[in-house]
């Protein structure tokens, strides 16, 4: 399929004994195409082999669709650091923004809230997270991985990086239902505390002015907090539990199996508390594909957790663009656009697809011409009769090779 391989740069003998040369593509296929005399990026090139050499279904105008995490400024903070993708690192991205996030043991995400709903992967590690809600009803959990939870817009919360089964602390994506979140912009409590005048402080918090003499003169954001004890000395009580729990055991759930792949759906039939975010984790075997879809509810925002993966967007008007992705990257789908995701690695391709929605929803290609009158498919598509009948009525979500 590819012509281009290779040959892109030769290595001094030296340096071959050492480390291989990255084998950049050629922006060639068949005939069309040239080498490149100019200078090359040739590690970032061999990362996008069907930018460099599109095929030849690609058409058009299509927006940016990918960004990788790795191009994200990292705020380092003591014990952790944040990056985030957003409408500022990406455009197209207006319905959801991603936050990765790493806390060591012990390591505070500050008390905060903001206008937008959290929802989150627990990517490696665990933490307690707490709340409290608008009646004095709290929580607090433990999250490992594959663990997710969702904080209402508004709603104030607590992150912190536990010691267990070895790792020293968390690392894990956030996604927000709104692309203009900045992870800079959450209201904090020190922040709060240091721009309220001191004697309505202590008039509020009903102690002397000179009680107030070691509040942090600025934000906290990300520090080293208590070491933290058993769970249950963090169950606060107050007025009862948040009825809708914040967390949920997403690897817990069954998933779909296919010959090919597994997927799990978490929306608000099995995850109450996640109003505004449905999401999916699919896993696609080497040489498998997420078929042909779309959803018929909105943008979709995907983090690659592992592997590596293709995906063309169809866009209307004869648009279509191809995109490679691998760990760590950032997709993006624009509502309503077609599009598969082929696993194009030779290891397991793992990937979340979220979706600003209280469910998930996608229409499947496959299922479509299956339950459409076969005459008008065959109309349209001039497959034989034989091979219309054989396709399956029921959704294979990952499709073999
Ligand atoms: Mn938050
Ligand atoms: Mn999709």
């Amino acid at each position: 399929m590819i012509a281009a391989a290779g040959g892109a740069m030769m290595a001094s003998p030296a340096l071959a004994q050492t480390a291989a040369p990255v084998a950049a593509p050629l922006p060639q296929r068949g005939s069309k195409g040239a080498d490149i005399l100019g200078p090359t990026n040739d590690p970032r090139s061999a990362e996008e082999p069907f930018t460099q050499a599109p095929p030849a279904t690609d058409h058009g105008t299509m927006p940016n669709l990918k960004w990788s995490f790795s191009d994200s400024h990292m705020r380092l903070e003591e014990g952790g650091w944040a990056r985030q993708t957003t409408v500022r690192e990406l455009p197209i991205s207006k319905a959801m923004a991603g936050v990765n996030m790493r806390l060591k043991a012990g390591v505070v995400r500050e008390m905060h809230w903001h206008k937008e709903a959290e929802w989150s992967y627990m990517i490696k590690g665990k933490a307690r997270i707490t709340a409290v809600d608008q009646d004095g009803r709290t929580f607090a959990d433990d999250v490992g991985e594959g663990d997710l939870w969702y904080f209402p817009g508004g709603i104030p919360h607590s992150i912190q990086g536990l010691s267990a089964d070895g790792i020293d602390g968390c690392e894990f994506l956030l996604v927000f239902d709104d692309g203009g979140f900045s992870e800079d912009s959450t209201f904090l409590l020190t922040d709060w505390l240091a721009h309220t005048p001191r004697d309505i402080l202590a008039k509020n918090l009903g102690v002397p002015e000179s009680a107030l003499a070691k509040i942090p003169e600025k934000e906290l954001y990300i520090f080293p907090g208590p070491t933290p004890g058993p769970l249950s000395a963090d169950l606060m009580g107050g007025a009862g539990q948040i009825p809708k729990t914040f967390s949920h055991r997403m690897l817990a759930q069954e998933p779909i199996r296919t010959k090919s792949g597994r997927v799990r759906i978490t929306d608000s039939t099995v995850f109450p508390a996640s109003a505004t975010i449905a999401a999916a984790l699919v896993e696609v075997e080497p040489g498998g594909m997420r078929e042909l879809h779309w959803h018929p509810n909105g943008d979709e925002w995907q983090y690659y957790l592992s592997g590596k993966g293709r995906m063309t967007v169809f866009g209307s008007e004869s648009k279509a663009r191809t995109f490679d992705y691998q760990a760590g990257d950032v997709g993006y789908v624009p509502y309503a656009m077609g599009h598969y995701i082929e696993n194009t690695g030779d290891t397991t391709l793992t990937f979340l697809e979220m979706f600003k929605s209280p469910r998930y929803a996608d229409i499947s290609l496959n299922q479509w011409l299956a339950l459409t009158p076969h005459p008008l498919v065959q109309a349209h598509t001039g497959l034989d009769p034989r091979q219309i009948d054989a396709l399956s009525q029921t959704k294979a979500p990952v499709v073999p090779g």
